[in-house]
């Protein structure tokens, strides 16, 4: 295991954010409704946490409680060293001084230019004028928007105007920021560029942020994922908190009763890929806290997990079979343990398709496999199966060296595999690169012979 990823044992920083069996209940009498179940959440500084959850979940609630907008009714609320069970308007106003919120739209007064709004967030700080039009002008710069100080709202593109939501958070230098669907109204690139710049902010500044969003494509600038359903919090890692050994158990049980494969392949695609965040999320917290060599049942859950997504991601690019290869560079072959097909096939690198995609790290799109002069047909001859088409993609790891490689075979009616697909999977593997690593290393260790045969 790459030891890098396992700070030393008990570096405990105190939470910034304490949840414990927080319920909250909107209406009174016949129609009071209960929104939020025990939620337990705890976030430490610095740290940058993504909330998902269908809508009506209870994510703004949840967001509105530790925000201090309103009081917590149940359970203890922490935030800031202050708690917000039962808590005053006084205490409220005190604990919201310190956070900076960032909502859906931009909330900027339209009457205002865009220093003059970000000073309105910097009017409770103990600033001389002369200070905060400085720390103003120090934000937007920050932000990219040095040159557009004097503009007013309606000047600006939802882009820029969140832009401006974020120099007047951050302006504070606040410890917390809480964000709402920052990108819900603004398109693809101006969403990702917008939560770039937050992101590199808030590290910068070492500012915790809680950030709701349905946006698939900004999970990854999370530290940690958690996940909202019915006004419960999921996640296996916060359901078993610290304790490792109750949460490698945890997760391993978790897999087999729910029989991961099942639920993974009746996913719908988007389901899937935020199914896959968040897995790929919590093992990667399981790393971090966790020394996991050696451990069998470790091991066999990632098995069962890649091989679930093995073949849900063959199902998504619409290929008959689809199989995960291995690359082990020291003894100069690959295998795959994760096939559709009975039993282990092992390649040397450099031999076959997929011994090819693994030297050279490029990806073959083969239209006719036999028409192929690196296909061997002696898989197909023993099995029965007749190979048509065929995808064959590198794995890579930071490095860019090939660590893996997925093979699909035969797309769906018979048409040919596609750059989308490619684009496609590569989106996916990145998400899953955490997972793959950790399974390589694992099964390089495992397999100690060399391969008898090359393909
Ligand atoms: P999300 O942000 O995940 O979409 P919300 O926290 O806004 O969810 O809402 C959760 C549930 O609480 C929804 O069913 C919503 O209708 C209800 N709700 C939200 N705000 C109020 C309110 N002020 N009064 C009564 N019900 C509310
Ligand atoms: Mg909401």
């Amino acid at each position: 295991m790459a030891a890098p990823l396992i700070p030393a044992k008990g570096t405990t920083a105190v939470p910034l954010i304490t949840a414990r069996a927080v319920s909250h209940f909107y209406g009174h009498g016949a129609l009071r409704k209960q929104i939020l179940h025990d939620i337990d959440l705890a976030i430490e500084p610095g740290e940058i946490v993504i909330m998902t959850g269908p809508s009506g979940s209870g994510k703004t609630t949840l967001l509105t409680l530790i925000g201090a907008l309103r009081s917590a009714q149940q359970g203890s609320l922490q935030v800031l060293g202050h708690e917000l069970r039962d808590a005053g308007e006084e205490q409220l106003i005190a604990v919201r001084r310190s956070i900076g919120y960032i909502f859906q739209s931009h909330n900027l007064m339209r009457s205002l230019n865009a220093q003059e709004n970000v000073e309105l967030g910097l009017e409770i700080q103990p600033l001389s004028p002369a200070e905060r039009r400085e720390r103003a002008r120090a934000a937007l710069e920050s932000v990219g928007l040095g040159d557009r100080r004097h503009h007013f709202p309606d000047q600006m593109s939802g882009g820029q105007k969140q832009r401006v939501a974020i120099a007047r958070a951050l302006a504070p230098r606040p410890k917390l920021i809480l964000a709402d669907e920052p990108t819900a109204s603004l398109d693809k690139q101006s969403g990702r560029d917008v939560v770039d710049l937050m992101n590199d902010l808030a590290r910068r500044q070492r500012c915790s942020v809680l950030l709701v969003t349905h946006d698939n494509r900004i999970l990854d600038i999370a530290d940690r994922i958690v996940h909202l359903e019915d006004g419960r919090l999921q996640s296996f890692a916060a359901a078993v908190s610290t304790d490792a050994q109750r949460m490698l158990d945890a997760l391993v049980h978790t897999t087999r009763e729910n029989d991961i494969a099942e639920r993974v392949q009746g996913l719908a695609d988007e389901a899937f890929a935020t199914f896959l965040a968040q897995v790929t999320q919590e093992f990667e917290q399981l790393l971090r806290v966790m020394q996991l060599s050696g451990s069998d049942a470790f091991e066999s859950m990632l098995e069962q997990v890649l091989e679930a997504f093995t073949l849900r991601i063959g199902r998504m690019l619409k290929a008959d079979r689809a199989t995960l290869f291995v690359v082990d560079r020291e003894h100069g072959f690959l295998w795959s343990k994760v096939a559709d097909q009975a039993g282990l096939i092992k390649l040397a690198i450099g031999q076959g398709i997929a011994g090819r995609v693994a030297a050279t790290g490029e990806v073959m799109n083969v239209a006719d496999a036999y028409q192929e002069p690196l296909f061997n047909r002696r898989i197909d001859d023993e099995s029965g199966y007749r190979t048509r088409t065929m995808l064959c993609m590198p794995v890579k790891d930071a490095a860019g060296t090939t660590f893996a490689v997925m093979q699909l075979l035969n797309k769906a009616d018979g048409a040919l595999f596609d750059t989308n697909d490619e684009k496609h999977f590569a989106h996916v593997a990145g998400r899953m690169g955490v997972i793959l690593q950790a399974w390589a290393q694992m099964a390089r260790r495992a397999v100690v012979e060399p391969p008898e045969e090359a393909a």
